[in-house]
């Protein structure tokens, strides 16, 4: 099947996301994409994520080959989700969403992730950058960490501000990092500042998560439910931290109020535009990834400051801007083996602009 490549949505650590259209039809999709050489990580996730069927989990929808100038690109298909990232329905809102909107993103969060640990999946990169608002509410999406619960030999991965103390050491990473990444979502969704202040470099926040003793500051506003469901969440100890099961039984995103937190989320989408003709307005909010590394270190390999130091490292590359403030300049460490690869070089596709294109690539495994 023809597609055409329209314009960037998004510029992760490890591929470039475009819309996808199709000549002859109104169908939109988004297209995920690295140069094949280097798409050993985008084949990964095409892997794990045609096996998913959840509401909660961006779908599926193929993946082919093609060649653009003179280069072959991997291009995997995914519905396409018109608000954008978490992060940026937060800006949308002034940079805080309304306490009973945060309820209904993260009941629908927490149910995603329910669906993965239920198929012992863990995710391994939940942040607002990860997580994808439609119609509906929000989709869990970028499945360029998840691994099998059981996979020892799967590397640490993640993003610092968001590592559970446990992944921090490098001592596990199991279903329990993810609640711990729940927890930072949900102070960043309902403050609009990030889960740890004051942390001047990664090397620094990975310290502090891994050995301060510390956890998020929870917002003094937030009521006493939010308040206690986030405490379940950012508990230290991985074994006594809440499960997905638990959490989804908690009053802060109780069934009961479920009906009407789906008609605030749709509410507050609704100030939104929802054209495509409208994307420039999310090229001006988009919140990019793109001065992230791809980190691939093992855990084990080094101790305690040792390692923190190597993941730190790896993530200063010359450009990179550390802002305790701001969710874009975040970074994502992921890897599979002990090599060190950067995802900015030449492994995107080139910028299209849909009306301007003369570039017609082939989808043939395009359901
Ligand atoms: P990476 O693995 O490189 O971080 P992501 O899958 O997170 O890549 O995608 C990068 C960005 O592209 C997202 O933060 C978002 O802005 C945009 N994006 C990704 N998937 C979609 C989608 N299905 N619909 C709309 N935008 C998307
Ligand atoms: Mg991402």
């Amino acid at each position: 099947m023809e597609w055409r490549r329209g314009q960037t949505l998004g510029h992760g650590s490890s591929a470039t996301v475009s819309l996808a259209t199709f000549p002859h039809s109104d169908d939109v999709l988004a297209v995920k994409s690295s140069e094949l050489s280097r798409s050993e990580s985008l084949q990964r996730e095409q892997r794990l994520l045609s096996s998913l069927c959840s509401p909660y989990i961006v779908s599926y929808k193929g993946c082919d080959i093609t060649t653009e100038q003179n280069k072959l690109f991997y291009n995997l298909f995914l519905e396409y989700m018109p608000f954008g990232t978490l992060l940026q329905a937060l800006r949308r809102h002034g940079g805080r969403l309304d306490v009973s909107v945060v309820a209904g993103y993260t009941r629908q969060i927490l149910q995603g992730i329910h669906y993965l640990h239920s198929n012992g999946l863990v995710h391994c990169d939940i942040k607002s950058t990860n997580i994808l608002v439609g119609e509906n509410g929000a989709k869990v999406s970028d499945f360029g960490c998840a691994k099998r619960v059981f996979d020892t030999a799967a590397p640490i991965s993640g993003t610092p501000m968001f590592m559970a103390p446990e992944v921090a050491r490098g001592e596990e990473q199991g279903y329990a990092c993810d609640i711990w990444a729940l927890g930072c979502t949900v102070i960043e969704m309902a403050s609009g500042v990030s889960p740890w202040r004051n942390v001047a470099d990664p090397f620094s926040v990975l310290h502090r998560i891994a050995y301060s003793g510390e956890v998020p500051e929870i917002p003094g506003f937030l009521s006493e439910e939010a308040k206690d469901f986030l405490r379940k969440c950012l508990r230290r100890n991985p074994r006594e931290r809440w499960t997905a099961s638990q959490l989804l039984k908690h009053p802060f995103v109780g069934e009961l109020n479920s009906k009407s937190q789906a008609k605030e989320i749709q509410e507050s989408n609704s100030s939104s535009p929802t054209s495509i003709l409208e994307q420039g307005f999310w090229n001006s909010v988009e919140e990019s990834e793109i001065h992230g590394k791809l980190i691939r270190t093992r855990s084990g390999n080094l101790g305690g400051d040792d390692r923190i130091r190597g993941l730190a490292e790896f993530s200063g590359e010359p450009g990179w801007k550390w802002n305790d403030d701001d969710g874009e300049n975040w970074i994502t460490s992921r890897g599979n083996n002990d090599e060190v690869r950067d995802a900015q070089s030449s492994g995107q596709p080139p910028p299209t602009d849909s009306e301007d294109s003369d570039y017609q690539p082939r989808a043939d495994h395009i359901p």
